[in-house]
């Protein structure tokens, strides 16, 4: 006889100092897990304690202690929240897994409808697409210009609003730890594995409690991050400057040479000469960094250092 195993969901939540959410959180949570056991789907919780400070630790092993299916991962320091997805996803045992930060801003009443579509094989993936409600306006304009730069850069579209909150696959989840780069970008990361996903739409929702950990100057470096890790036309760009610096000059002498023979009136003053100097010394600053950024991006690589270190698990 064949026995029919129910499957089973794997719920990831990478948790930075979340004392103040988590309670939230839990209560909604357990009342989806119930759901998807009544309709013959077994759930686990797998949070990922990513060095927290606070009473985070503690809570989570006692919502372990109190379940038979709830587990975690901590981490000996904070090593960041793609790194704590990435312990989740390689901890993770079920035949799907969904990504859900602690904060309730990606609201655990989603989960079976994105369940429904990738249950049905038609889809490898599902995907909440957030909507700027509630962000201020610089903050929208400047997301908006980074994905489209990102993905003229990249080659490939990276969705404006497509963030963490995913529910994947076996197959896709395999694919995703095939990627063993230390600069994980995940939105890219996700979007160059492939697959088809389905994209729900939803209101953005404000933290349940606690504050974002994320400054604009963070927000900053993490595009230019994003933006490095996957594509290196940013160094065609040096190229690009250079040779049109080139032209310039040539044209610069020229004019110089022909204004002396016609009208005997050499250039004067120090004042320009400054001026290209300046240009100049800032354009070979900003060349270097550019290189500079994808040299300590290689020295990061090829350390080879693990992506977290685990204190404890169960
Ligand atoms: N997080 C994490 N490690 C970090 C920062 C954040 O695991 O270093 C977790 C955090 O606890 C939350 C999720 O990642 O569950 C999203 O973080 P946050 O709400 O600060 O970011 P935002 O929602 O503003 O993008
Ligand atoms: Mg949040």
């Amino acid at each position: 006889m064949e026995v029919k195993l129910k499957p089973t969901l794997s719920i990831v939540v990478p948790c930075r100092n979340e004392e103040e959410s988590l309670p939230h959180f839990w209560a909604e949570i357990t009342a989806i897990i119930a759901r998807l056991e009544a309709d013959g789907v077994a759930a686990e919780l797998l949070f990922i304690d990513d060095g927290s400070t606070d009473g985070t630790t503690r809570m989570i092993e006692s919502f372990a202690a109190s379940a038979h299916n709830v587990h975690f991962v901590i981490f000996s320091r904070n090593f960041g929240k793609e790194a704590a997805m990435l312990a989740g996803l390689k901890e993770a045992s079920g035949d799907f897994v969904v990504v859900v930060d602690a904060d309730l801003q990606h609201p655990p009443s989603y989960i079976p409808q994105m369940l429904e579509a990738v249950k049905s094989g038609e889809y490898d993936c599902a995907g909440m697409l957030r909507t700027r409600t509630g962000d201020s306006k610089l903050r929208t304009f400047f997301s908006r210009y980074f994905y489209r730069v990102i993905s003229a850069l990249s080659n490939m579209e990276v969705i404006d609003g497509a963030g963490d909150f995913r529910l994947m696959s076996r197959c896709y989840v395999d694919a995703i730890l095939q990627l063993n780069e230390r600069n994980r970008f995940s939105k890219g990361i996700f979007q160059w594995v492939g697959f088809k996903t389905k994209w729900y739409k939803y209101e953005n929702v404000p933290r349940v409690a606690g504050d974002t950990k994320w400054s604009f100057w963070k927000l900053f470096l993490y595009a230019l991050d994003g933006i490095t890790a996957f594509s290196s036309k940013l160094l065609a760009v040096a190229s690009v400057m250079g040779v049109l610096l080139f032209l310039l000059s040539i044209a610069s002498v020229i004019f110089v040479i022909i204004r002396k023979l016609i009208w005997d009136d050499p250039v004067q003053g120090w004042a320009s000469t400054i001026c290209i100097i300046l240009f100049c010394a800032g354009l070979q600053l900003f060349t270097t960094g550019i290189l500079g950024e994808y040299l300590a991006k290689t020295f990061n690589e090829v350390k080879q250092r693990p992506h977290y270190i685990i204190r404890k698990k169960q």
